[in-house]
């Protein structure tokens, strides 16, 4: 039987904890198994190793996915599984606090890193506190153990073409007390920041509005997107708050970071901290942000910029 549980609401996402999810169940001596309401993901869990995929029926169009909860959670009840490990996004966090109320289990929220006691039986999570500067080690007295882990903590699951799991399809149907009346595009939608690979990240050292474009650019030469520190797009108003990073904002884990004109305070690095690559442009030699960049140019950004942008494109020709 299934002891480790995951469920992610990307497929991306659940491949990074079925690389977890293989560690502790295999210290735990028990079985992995991945959640999942898409056909062609169940096949990918299979793929990235999960024992036993189950597979849940599509949603009704007035339905958002906390129709899912009494099934998994009815399922748990029986199977009782040890761990039940959720990707924090907005709908992770949800999906996986309704699931610990309805199970009245404990859950531990943004885990940066999870290992097993062996001793204690128990999951020993690991999360950061006040604003970054210490770190938490907490663990959940009961059963499941319920656990959010952000997404790009871990590598991906290796595949392998020799599935050897099983797929079990789900027939009850999802229900919900809640029916989604309308739904519509946000107006000035942005990019989810916190799944791309590059960011181009602008600060207050950016005096122009305009100069937007310029990082825009950038961004889609590196094939990047671009965020912002708080005062852009809560003082300003130049870009949504969506991609704000930070404390407030929002935690990215790209490859490459470039800040242009951030000063790096503590509130806007806990976003970053997990970026690959970090490089800043500042004119301040002492700005906080070159302390923790790999890549470093003193300067004005109307300067370097233009200067940056010439050289990818002549690269890029
Ligand atoms: C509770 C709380 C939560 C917060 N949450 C967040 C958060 O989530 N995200 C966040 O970003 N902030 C957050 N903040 C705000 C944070 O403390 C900083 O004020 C903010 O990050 C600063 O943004 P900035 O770097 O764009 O601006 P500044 O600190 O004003 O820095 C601008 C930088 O640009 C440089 N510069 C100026 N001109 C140029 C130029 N021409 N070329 C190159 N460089 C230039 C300057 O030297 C300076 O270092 C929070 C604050 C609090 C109190």
């Amino acid at each position: 039987m299934a002891g480790v549980w995951i469920l992610a609401e990307y497929v991306e996402q659940s491949k990074e904890l079925l690389n977890v999810g293989r560690e502790l169940a295999g210290q735990v001596g028990v079985e992995l198994a991945a959640w999942t309401w898409n056909p062609d993901w169940a096949d990918e869990c299979l793929a990235h190793g999960a024992d036993e995929v189950f597979l849940l029926p599509p949603l009704g169009l007035d339905q958002g996915l906390d129709a899912y909860i009494p099934i998994i959670a009815e399922k748990a009840k029986a199977i009782l599984p040890e761990i039940i490990l959720v990707s924090s996004t907005l709908k992770g966090k949800e999906l996986a606090a309704r699931l610990a109320g309805r199970l009245d289990a404990g859950m531990a929220s943004e885990c940066q890193g999870l290992r097993w006691d062996g001793e204690k039986n128990s999951l020993l999570a690991e999360r950061l506190l006040y604003g970054g500067a210490g770190v938490q080690t907490i663990s959940c007295l009961g059963r499941p153990q319920i656990a959010t882990v952000p997404p790009r903590t871990y590598e991906s699951a290796p595949r392998s073409e020799a599935k050897s799991g099983r797929l079990t399809e789900i027939s009850e149907p999802p229900s919900s007390q809640v029916a989604i009346l309308e739904r519509k595009a946000r107006e000035h939608q942005a990019q989810d920041i916190t799944r791309a690979r590059a960011v181009v990240c602008v600060g207050r050292g950016m005096e122009n509005k305009p100069d937007l474009e310029k990082a825009r650019e950038l961004a889609g030469l590196i094939g990047g997107e671009v965020g912002c520190t708080r005062p852009i797009a809560e003082e300003l108003h130049w870009m949504p708050e969506d991609t704000c990073i930070g404390l407030s904002g929002k935690i990215i884990k790209p490859d490459l970071y470039i800040g242009l004109g951030v000063s790096g305070q503590i509130q806007h690095l806990i976003g970053t901290r997990d970026a690959r690559v970090v490089c800043a442009v500042n004119t301040d030699e002492n700005a906080p942000i070159f302390a923790g960049a790999d890549y470093g140019i003193v300067g004005d950004l109307n300067e370097i910029l233009p200067m940056l942008l010439e050289e990818i494109r002549a690269v890029k020709r």
